[in-house]
């Protein structure tokens, strides 16, 4: 009996040291891809396919799908099976990175939450699906950022607006009675304006 309760607990620990193993933490999104991609291969929580330049990972236990892609750098998206992990994930985001604007250029679509981390990796993440996307510094990230002046950003022509918006959906732009224009930060500087302070506050 005793035996029995004995080894019903271990069975206990070990199960949840294995839950435990297989959950995301902050350094996953921290790490550069190569490192990332080994500590996956070495998780034997973890079932791998794809190649080995552009792998994926998917979760024994939580399903979660984490797949490298290659556009202008490496980027690693991360598909959550659960909304509570995906959740989970993004307070821990927001609470240890950076955060630099919300993003929207489409009523249509969702907005996209930018955060940046001590590495330099770019997370971003919007509230319509439980998804977190990591890119990852590269010469070509680092060019397309020399040339971030070319960003689109919103404005409103009437004569008190003094703001550019990065979101579209800014409760700043709601307010407009005049013409939404479409613009980019270079011509929206140049004509006074300056980032909205809404659209660069996380909540
Ligand atoms: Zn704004």
């Amino acid at each position: 009996m005793k035996t029995t309760t004995i080894w019903l607990l271990t069975s206990f620990l070990v199960l949840c040291f294995k839950v435990y193993s297989q959950e995301l933490n902050y350094s996953d999104f921290t790490s550069d891809s190569e490192s990332l991609k080994s500590s996956f291969y070495n998780n034997s929580d973890y079932f791998s396919g794809g190649t080995s330049d552009l792998p994926y990972f998917q979760g024994k236990h939580n399903n979660s799908y984490i797949k490298f892609y290659k556009s202008t750098g490496v980027t690693v998206i991360f598909d959550l099976k659960s909304q509570v992990e995906f959740l989970k994930i993004v307070r821990i985001i927001q609470k240890n990175a950076d955060f630099r604007f919300k993003y929207c250029t489409d009523y249509n679509e969702p907005i996209v939450y930018n955060y940046q981390t001590n590495s330099g990796n770019k997370i971003r993440f919007n509230f319509n699906e439980p998804r977190i996307s990591v890119e990852y510094p590269s010469k070509v990230n680092s060019f397309l950022d020399s040339n971030s002046e070319f960003t689109p950003v919103f404005v409103c022509i009437s004569e008190g607006a003094y703001a550019y918006h990065t979101n579209l959906r800014c409760e700043g732009l709601a307010n407009c009675d005049a013409q939404i224009a479409k613009s980019n930060i270079k011509e929206a500087k140049k004509y006074n304006y300056r980032i909205c302070e809404i659209c660069t506050t996380e909540e």
